[in-house]
C-alpha cells in the first residue's frame, strides 16, 4: 500500500477523533476536527449507513495504524511479533507500538509529532544507549536511554519542541531531563499511557477472522 501523503486532517475526521498528526496546531482552535467534525467527503454530512462488525473492526484498526503513522505490512508485522509473546496480545500491541523508537522521540517531547520525531530518528539525530540508531521502528526496553546527540542539539526543531512539551507532559512510563537532551525508559506503557482512545481487542478480532 502506497504511503499515504494527502492532509492529514482529513484522517482525523475520518476516525471522528483527534489522532495528534500536526504537531501544536493539535492544542488550537484551529484543529479540523474542532471546526469540522464530520467525515471528510462530498457524503461527509450525510446520515451515516449501519456499520457492520467488519465496519467497527477496520476502524479502529486503522485509527492505531494512522496514530503511529505505519503503513498495512509493517503494522501487520507488529501485530504478528504481539501475538507470539507470551500475554493479552491486544495489550502487547500497543506496548509494542508505544516503545517504537519515534514515538519515544515524539513522547519525550523532541518533536511536535510522530512524523517529525520519524524525520529526527532517520537523519540520525538520536542515539539509544549512546548508540547512533537511525531506525524508527526500533522498540526501547526498560533501562533505555534515548538522547538527542550533541551536535543535533541546536536544531531550532528540537529546541521549539521542547518549549511546547511541558503543556502536553510526559507520561509515566518515561523519565526527561530535558537540560540534558535525553530521557530513559522507566517502565513499559500501559493501555492507560496511549493518547487515544482505542479498543485494541477489536484490532485483535480484525486480524484473527
Ligand atoms: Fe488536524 Fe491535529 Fe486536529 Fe487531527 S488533531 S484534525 S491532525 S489539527
Amino acid at each position: 500500500m502506497a504511503k499515504y501523503s494527502g492532509p492529514v486532517c482529513r484522517l482525523c475526521r475520518r476516525e471522528g477523533v483527534k489522532l495528534f498528526l500536526k504537531g501544536t496546531r493539535c492544542m488550537t482552535e484551529k484543529c479540523a476536527i474542532e471546526r469540522r467534525s464530520y467525515a471528510p467527503g462530498q457524503h461527509g454530512q450525510s446520515r451515516r449507513a449501519r456499520v457492520t462488525e467488519y465496519g467497527v473492526q477496520l476502524r479502529e484498526k486503522q485509527k492505531l495504524r494512522r496514530v503511529y503513522g505505519m503503513q498495512e505490512r509493517q503494522f501487520l508485522g507488529t501485530f504478528r511479533s504481539a501475538e507470539r509473546q507470551e500475554g493479552i496480545t491486544g495489550e502487547l500491541l500497543l506496548s509494542l507500538l508505544e516503545r517504537r523508537l519515534d514515538n519515544v522521540v515524539y513522547r519525550l517531547g523532541f518533536a511536535t509529532s510522530r512524523s517529525q520525531a520519524r524525520q529526527l530518528v532517520n537523519h540520525g539525530h538520536i542515539t539509544v544507549n549512546g548508540r547512533k540508531t537511525d531506525i524508527a521502528s526500533f522498540t526501547v526496553k526498560i533501562d533505555d536511554v534515548v538522547e538527542i546527540r550533541e551536535k543535533s542539539r541546536k536544531i531550532p526543531t528540537i529546541q521549539g519542541a521542547l518549549e511546547t512539551v511541558e503543556g502536553r507532559g510526559v507520561p509515566n512510563w518515561l523519565d526527561l531531563e530535558s537540560g540534558a537532551f535525553k530521557g530513559s525508559i522507566r517502565a513499559l506503557p500501559s493501555k492507560q499511557d496511549i493518547d487515544v482512545l482505542v479498543n485494541e481487542q477489536v484490532v485483535v478480532e480484525l486480524y484473527s477472522r
